[in-house]
């Protein structure tokens, strides 16, 4: 049995705001909404991240995670969507049970968001090898 925050959310020992829930999937409001209507998307099963979780059950995870974008632009008045999974620490993961990030944006948003991509510093990046060392574990 995990400790983890979702896992004991999953267990009904933590009160939280659900969305949507069915036998494998629960989705549930983010306690500090970054925008209104900030939604985690997991699976009930506890995965540390989504690299771990298994393609079957990732997709009925991500079905969940559209439908929520969907209902945000049609129900909230959202424009757009930002839908992300943070995998490990070093990728701003906090809570080691796989979740899904759905974050409805507006065209004045009122709190914050945002994705930043900075050049990369190392001059000896050689994309095909790159690609090679990717290709070679998939
Ligand atoms: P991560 O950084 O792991 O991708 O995201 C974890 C998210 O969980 C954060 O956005 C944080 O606000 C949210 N969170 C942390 N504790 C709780 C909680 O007890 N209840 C809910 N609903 N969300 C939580």
């Amino acid at each position: 049995m995990e400790d983890d925050i979702f896992c004991m959310i999953i267990r009904g020992e933590i009160p939280s705001t659900k969305v949507y829930e069915d036998e494998d999937v629960l989705a549930i409001l983010d306690i500090s909404q970054a925008t209104r209507g900030h939604t985690l998307v997991m699976p009930k099963a506890h995965y540390k991240d989504m690299l771990h979780c298994p393609g079957e059950l990732l997709h009925r995870v991500m079905d969940v995670a559209q439908r929520i974008g969907q209902a945000a632009i049609k129900s909230l008045g959202a424009s757009g969507v930002n839908i992300l999974t943070n995998a490990g620490p070093s990728a701003g993961q906090t809570i080691p049970h796989f979740h899904v990030h759905v974050i409805p944006r507006y065209d004045v948003d009122t709190g914050g968001f945002e994705i930043t991509m900075k050049e990369n510093t190392d001059k000896d990046l050689n994309l095909p090898v790159i690609a090679q060392e990717i290709k070679e574990k998939l």
